[in-house]
């Protein structure tokens, strides 16, 4: 069976079991209580790029739905409110995309939600995936969603040994999503498919045998399940080294506010060389390594303890309005927003001190 080689039997044979599968399974997520199209963009912005029992686990959606109920309570929220309920999730333009989309839909179009994928597309951050996610889940339009499970799925399923990351793969997996989606119920098929690739489809070790779509697998039938889909390999991490200071006065820790693009607005330990502290030795304390795009950055940790909380400010490049102070005597849920490898520093620190000096922290 070609990708587009689908005649009305086969579709009926893929589409029944597997929404009978998914029936059965009756998989639980708060996002599929309140099928609303803010419900949805909320749940799938959060798990692009994070795994679900993350989102779940630590109750960032939940969090974000009682801190932010609708489209007006976010358009109206701070940047700083909307980064602090984001704050562990990473890449944090999505949630400030969503905030966007919130402002379009609650002040430009005063409350109307748009009413298709095609208009769905036209919001900030919404791609094809999110589009097709929001239109067929929240608002039961016909149309297919392709992600990487989508992927995995249709290459095993139609046995296609073509590279999946080209255009041409992309359109093709497209057009198979659209033809397949179940004209009844477009949120579930959708919903299942994904499910199918990421709960028995996955990438090693597929689990073929409880599998509700063996029957027309196409790359089971060829014997050729672990040599699709076929990818491009991917490029090492580009290592970098990060130098970070923590600068402390008492209880404090100074911080500074990232004005980069990507992590505007959240707060960081200064870099080394952008403080100096007169007739003061940096000693390194820790060292870790993160990963962040398709960099591995190794992030050493300087510390000083300042009699004098001028001393940093007075001899540091940032200017003071991007410049403030962290009191780590106060739980770490109410220091500002931070990325996740500062806020790591600063607990392995606290840590550090709490076994040098028990009963000090
Ligand atoms: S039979 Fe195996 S390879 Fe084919 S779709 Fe099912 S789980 Fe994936």
């Amino acid at each position: 069976m070609g990708l587009m080689d689908l005649d009305k039997t086969r579709i009926r044979k893929l589409r029944g079991p597997l929404l009978d599968w998914f029936d059965g399974e009756e998989r639980r997520y708060p996002w599929r209580d309140d099928r609303s199209p803010y419900s949805v963009l909320v749940s799938e912005f959060m798990l692009q790029q994070t795994r679900i029992a993350t989102v779940l686990e630590r109750g960032y959606y939940t969090n974000w739905m009682n801190a932010f109920p609708d489209w007006a309570a976010l358009a109206s929220a701070s940047e700083a409110e909307i980064l602090k309920a984001w704050e562990g999730l990473g890449y944090y333009n999505r949630a400030r995309n969503l905030q966007k989309t919130a402002k379009v839909i609650h002040t430009d179009r005063e409350g109307e939600e748009p009413g298709s994928r095609e208009e769905w597309l036209r919001m900030p951050g919404v791609g094809p995936y999110t589009a097709a996610a929001v239109a067929s889940i929240a608002m039961d339009e016909v149309c297919g969603v392709v992600d990487g499970n989508v992927e995995r799925v249709f290459s095993r399923l139609f046995s296609y040994e073509q590279p999946i990351a080209t255009p041409d793969s992309k359109r093709r997996f497209q057009e198979i999503s659209d033809l397949l989606v179940s004209p009844e119920r477009p949120g579930d098929w959708n919903a299942a498919i994904m499910e199918l690739g990421q709960f028995l489809c996955t990438p090693t070790s597929p689990r073929c045998s409880s599998c509700p779509v063996q029957g027309v697998c196409q790359a089971l039938q060829k014997g050729v399940v672990d040599q699709v889909p076929v990818k491009a390999k991917k490029s090492a991490p580009i290592k970098k080294k990060e130098q970070v200071a923590i600068c402390r006065h008492g209880e404090k820790v100074l911080l500074a506010v990232e004005t980069s693009s990507r992590r505007r607005g959240l707060h960081r330990l200064p870099l080394l060389d952008e403080i100096e502290i007169l007739g003061r030795q940096w000693v390194q304390v820790d060292h870790f390594d993160y990963a962040i795009t398709k960099y591995k950055v190794g992030l050493d940790v300087y510390f000083a303890d300042l009699p004098d909380p001028l001393a940093a400010t007075i001899s540091c490049d940032l200017p003071e309005d991007q410049l403030c102070w962290v009191d780590l005597s106060q739980p770490s849920d109410s220091w500002p927003a931070m990325g996740a490898p500062f806020k790591k520093a600063l607990l392995r620190h606290i840590k550090r001190r709490q076994e040098v000096l028990p009963g000090l922290e």
